[in-house]
């Protein structure tokens, strides 16, 4: 284990295993249609890349560069979009992929950005939920939840701590 990980709260094996399941419920769900997954950069890279390649039926990626963190671990309660999505997205059944739904800023703020560009349907697929962490007022509801956790602040599978430990292949929470 990584030296400043004080304990592994999602093994590599559990990651896999579910990361599969939620793959065969989204392909059971939009089986019939062609659906475009938005993946939210950079935490949600490693989850979406699994995610995507366990996919039973056609569909198509594209990304968006939202944060509203800054180098610190506490959320800025603003968010900054740096990059925003190319593929047309009118008309198209859209798939936000996000690593954490924590205060539920960044969700919402992405569901509202992309929504205004007329989707057919629109649903996000998150790894984690923090459900004690929500900002009163939000209420993203995602459509897919891989696990819902304590408020612990975790990096590894895409997530970071200033920009370290996203390529640690489990969820472990920082010394
Ligand atoms: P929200 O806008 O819901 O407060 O925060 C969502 C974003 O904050 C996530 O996309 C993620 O980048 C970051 N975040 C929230 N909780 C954690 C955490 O426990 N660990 C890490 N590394 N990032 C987090
Ligand atoms: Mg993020």
């Amino acid at each position: 284990m990584h030296p400043d990980i004080s304990s592994v709260l999602i093994s590599e094996e559990q990651l896999r295993v579910r990361v599969k399941e939620l793959a065969a419920q989204i392909s059971a769900d939009y089986q019939g249609k062609h659906p475009l997954f938005v993946c939210i950069l950079k935490g949600a890279v490693v989850f979406f890349s699994d995610l995507f390649r366990a996919m039973k039926i056609d569909c198509t990626c594209d990304f968006l560069g939202a944060c509203s963190y800054g180098a610190d671990t506490c959320s800025s309660g603003r968010v900054d979009l740096y990059k925003d999505v190319t593929e047309q997205i009118k008309g198209r059944d859209v798939i936000v992929v996000e690593d954490i739904y924590d205060t539920g800023i960044t969700l919402d703020f992405v569901k509202t950005h992309l929504q205004s560009k007329q989707p057919a349907s629109l649903s996000v697929c998150v790894l984690l939920d923090k459900p004690a962490r929500r900002k009163p007022g939000i209420d993203v509801r995602p459509e897919y939840v891989g696990f819902t956790i304590d408020p612990y602040f975790v990096v590894g599978y895409g997530l970071d701590c200033d920009q370290e430990y996203r390529h640690l292949p489990y969820i472990g929470i920082k010394k």
